[in-house]
């Protein structure tokens, strides 16, 4: 018989009425004769309320308390779950993942999964239950209650799966899929219906905040399908899944933009050996976390280093710099009115022409780029923020993205060169 895990996410059960369809939905699922498990989120909003209530109590708390608190929404969840099932008929046993084995390494408040012992619950599933597990949260070897980074119950999720040896995951969530380019920004964006790992990667990493890249760097691992759907209507969602063949016919598959990013620009460098180390060194040291860089010389044995980081970390990257420039002898420029805009698509290794193609688009738009950065199936340029969601909207345009994907030999007739 088949497994297959369920999992919903705060807005999926954020209330009794919620709770229920998300039950009803797990009961349709075992009566098509499979096995079922559902991976459930504290309610609504709870971790952020629970966060809060820790905050008014100490401005940083111990943060193992803080985890042994988190894992109460999570806990709240399963055992209405399992009492919604057993209401409708079904038979139902919730879990904590100390319940199940579920071990984790001892960083609080983000911890990694490092085992599950999967008999409990296969247990419980050859004796035609229904199991709910807590998401988000684990054990340590020692005992201590540990969770695993916000939105963690998506990590929870994959990793029961791949454990099950689960035919596929289904992610239930508020959104009917992953977008051609952000909905609320692109009003022509189209659902996806199928992506690859490397792209959702690519994609999570630029701004599209549906999954987070650890759970779908575990399922690119374990080659575990996941299925992002809505929890609200039974159409089919977007699968994610190990590339394939047919998907390089599509030349980009998405857009994406990062708002709110900040540049430093480091001139006047030694160009030597060991200098690009000892900047990054400094700056990881301070847990600042670096997007792009790029790094230029000129004729002088003199380097211009920039880089990009979140707004939020301007202040903090501007004391670290601040240091390294009086023991480098260099100058620093800070900007923090930038955004980036990017292209993601497998169909990038095959085809050309796509740069060219983003580039015209802004072009005739008058935006002018600041920066070029390109991985084998990314091309991201940084921009003015104030540009950013127009151009957003252009470069979705400039790909047709708003329309179904075309034949392979019209892709193909189109290439020219990146
Ligand atoms: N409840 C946790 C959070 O809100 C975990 C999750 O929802 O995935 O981050
Ligand atoms: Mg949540």
């Amino acid at each position: 018989m088949s497994i297959v895990v369920m999992k919903f996410g705060g807005t999926s059960v954020a209330d009794a009425g919620r709770i229920r369809a998300a039950a009803r939905r797990a009961i349709q699922t075992h009566r098509r004769g499979h096995q079922v498990v559902m991976v459930v989120s504290a309610m609504g909003e709870t971790t952020d309320h629970l966060l809060d209530l820790a905050r008014q109590i100490s401005p940083d708390p111990p943060k193992r308390e803080l985890d042994q608190l988190l894992a109460t929404g999570e806990q709240v969840t399963i055992s209405l779950v399992a009492m919604a099932l057993e209401e409708m008929g079904a038979r139902a046993i919730s879990f904590t993942a100390g319940q199940i084995g579920l071990v984790t390494d001892d960083i609080h408040t983000k911890a990694r999964i490092k085992s599950i012992d999967v008999r409990r619950i296969r247990e419980q599933l050859d004796a035609g239950r229904i199991v709910i597990v807590a998401g988000f949260q684990g054990v340590t070897e020692s005992g201590a209650v540990t969770t695993l980074g916000r939105g963690g119950s998506n990590v929870s999720l994959v990793a029961i799966a791949a454990a099950l040896g689960a035919e596929v995951c289904e992610n239930y969530t508020d959104v009917d899929g992953i977008h051609t380019a952000d909905p609320r920004i692109v009003p022509n964006a189209r659902k996806i219906p199928r992506i690859s790992y490397d792209e959702m990667l690519e994609l999570a990493s630029l701004g599209a905040a549906v999954l987070q890249n650890r759970a779908v760097e575990f399922a690119n691992k374990y080659n575990v399908p996941i299925h992002v759907r809505s929890s609200s209507n039974t159409k089919q969602g977007t699968m994610i899944v190990a590339e394939t063949e047919s998907m390089e016919r599509i030349v980009v598959s998405g857009a994406a933009l990062k708002d709110k990013l900040a540049r430093v620009t480091l001139r006047n460098v030694p160009d030597q050996p060991g200098v690009a180390a000892r900047i990054f060194h400094t700056l990881a040291n301070a847990h600042t976390v670096v997007d792009d860089i790029i790094q230029t010389t000129d004729q002088h044995k003199r380097a211009t280093v920039s880089f990009t980081i979140d707004l939020a970390d301007l202040l903090d990257a501007r004391k670290v710099v601040a240091g390294l420039c009086k023991a480098l002898g260099c100058k620093a420029v800070f900007e923090d009115h930038l955004a980036k805009v990017s292209v993601v698509g497998v169909g990038m290794r095959t085809h050309t022409g796509v740069a060219e193609r983003m580039f015209s688009a802004l072009a005739r738009a008058r935006i002018n780029i600041q920066n070029i950065t390109t991985s084998e199936i990314k091309i991201s340029c940084l921009i003015d923020r104030s540009q950013g969601r127009r151009a957003l909207r252009l470069v979705h345009d400039a790909f047709d993205l708003g329309r179904k994907p075309k034949s392979v030999k019209k892709a193909r007739k189109e290439g020219s060169g990146r």
